[in-house]
């Protein structure tokens, strides 16, 4: 067990496991991102499900700055909603449904008020039946659809509860005919260009056309934002290796996920989809509920400790807070936490000698020839016990590459562009630094210029580095080189 006088504990310095903290109305002042970013915060989740355009723009100035400030390079994703339905505004700000009362759900657009549920979702009463369920926050209350009535569905209160703004609603039994990226969505993806986001997360992605129609969308307008495709329906988890061939990465999108199937059904996906990601050497996110409790309570549940350390022995990428960042009680408290018990579970991992199953059966020659090389860097990371392992990166493909075989030494992503770094903040064990020279020059000079901004772990005591760079998305450009060097 390591606590904070063990030697071991204290001597994991670099965190691998990455943390997202969604911004919202207790974290957006500027004070607050510098306080969430001080304590471990890789990235920023701005959920466009919130907020207006004004807003936003001002939120993502203030992150841009404080990671100047403090001299991080700090990711934004902007998490578009998609076919995502979810309730209007309240008079209120939110309502209290009892138990067998009856409420009505409106497809006008009005403001809810108590027995008034507005939905954003204008073919609802279309595409729903009498008798179909309506689930509410991330399926936390329940209502049965007595009647349609124009534009109105007569409800029963099957589970009742606090229902908030903009919460979600899912609708297991209905066949819904939303279109996958809405009018909204555009207008969202057209503000994420103009503030120069670094990713984009389509939620409710089906299949691999959705992710491809936006890169079209975002092709025509001269951008090049990497795609978060948001796994949280059945026909995303049945298309994963067409969704992965695609998108840049992947989100475990819990919340809806388990809504719109059996929660038992939960745990099992989100691993394979942790190794399934991993196999096409794209990174991926864990998200929502991890420490749920802590919106309310200074801290959380010994069953949600369980659910953050399980995500790093699963070796996720990132995991991510919701609404314990957005608007909890705790939102610096709850980061902290976070970061104590990827650290806890990184340390015996390291000490086991391994952060990670090896992962097998990726199909495709690309895959196989990237893997035997990473392969390759991982064995020497444990046998040389290096330093790091540098990876001058100019796309950012050799960093990625090599972080999803979860080598033992960490990974000093190097690149000439800050952007590439902002990209390289996702990634498993990737510490992103910006070089201005080339980064195909003096690499022993470029080590020795990055190495004293870096804390390297006290377990790997010797001067080796290894230096790996050269991977490339053309195959023809593909000649990955590796050199060790004594610095
Ligand atoms: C989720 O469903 O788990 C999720 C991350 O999406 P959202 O927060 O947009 O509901």
């Amino acid at each position: 067990m390591s606590d904070k006088n063990d030697p071991a504990s204290a001597s994991l310095k670099i965190r691998r496991t990455k943390i997202i903290a969604t911004l919202g109305p207790v974290s957006s002042s500027y004070k607050k991102i510098e306080k969430l970013i001080r304590g471990g915060v890789s990235l920023f989740r701005i959920n466009m499900s919130h907020g207006v355009h004004e807003e936003h723009a001002k939120v993502v100035k203030r992150i841009r700055k404080a990671a100047q400030q403090l001299d991080r390079h700090i990711g934004i994703l902007m998490d578009l909603c998609g076919p995502k339905i979810r309730v209007g505004r309240f008079a209120e700000g939110e309502i209290m449904l009892l138990q067998n009362d009856e409420v009505i759900v409106s497809c006008e657009d009005v403001l809810g008020t108590e027995g008034l549920i507005p939905s954003q979702y204008p073919n609802l009463c279309r595409d729903m039946k009498t008798g179909e369920r309506i689930f509410l926050d991330d399926g936390q209350l329940e209502l049965k659809v007595r009647e349609i009535r124009g534009n109105d569905l007569v409800c029963k209160v099957v589970f009742g509860g606090v229902l908030k703004d903009h919460k979600g609603m899912n609708l297991p039994d209905s066949d819904v005919s939303a279109e996958s990226f809405t009018e909204k969505d555009q207008r969202d993806a057209e503000l994420a260009i103009a503030l120069g986001a670094d990713f984009l997360a389509l939620s409710f992605v089906r299949d691999s056309d959705e992710i491809i129609n936006l890169k079209q969308f975002l092709h025509e307008r001269n951008a090049d934002i990497p795609i978060i495709a948001k796994i949280e329906k059945l026909e995303a988890v049945n298309n994963i290796d067409k969704i992965l061939s695609e998108a840049y990465g992947i989100m475990v999108a819990r919340g809806d996920l388990g809504v719109e199937l059996p929660a038992q059904k939960v745990p099992l996906i989100q691993k394979d989809l942790i190794d399934r990601a991993r196999c096409f050497n794209k990174p991926v996110i864990v998200a929502t509920q991890m420490l749920e409790s802590m919106t309310a309570h200074s801290r959380p549940t010994r069953a949600e400790v369980g659910d953050v350390a399980n995500a790093a022995l699963s070796s996720a990428d990132a995991v991510m807070l919701s609404a314990e960042t957005a608007s909890g009680k705790h939102p610096i408290k709850s980061v902290q936490m976070m970061d104590s018990v990827l650290r806890e579970m990184e340390c015996y991992m390291w000490e086991r000698g391994s952060f990670g199953d090896r992962i097998e059966g990726c199909e495709s020659s690309q895959l196989i020839h990237r893997r035997a090389v990473a392969h390759a860097v991982s064995s020497l990371a444990k046998e040389l016990k290096l330093r790091a392992i540098v990876v001058p990166t100019e796309q950012g493909t050799t960093a990625r590459v090599l972080a999803a075989d979860r080598p033992l030494a960490p990974l000093l992503g190097v690149s000439p562009d800050v952007r590439i770094c902002r990209r390289l903040s996702l990634h498993w064990g990737v510490l992103p630094f910006d070089y201005e020279n080339r980064v195909d020059g003096d690499w022993k000079l470029m080590c020795r210029s990055i190495a004293p901004r870096c804390e390297l772990s006290k377990h790997s005591e010797g001067d080796v580095v290894l230096l790996v760079a050269g991977f490339n998305d053309d195959p023809v450009l593909n000649e990955p080189v590796m050199k060790v060097l004594n610095v």
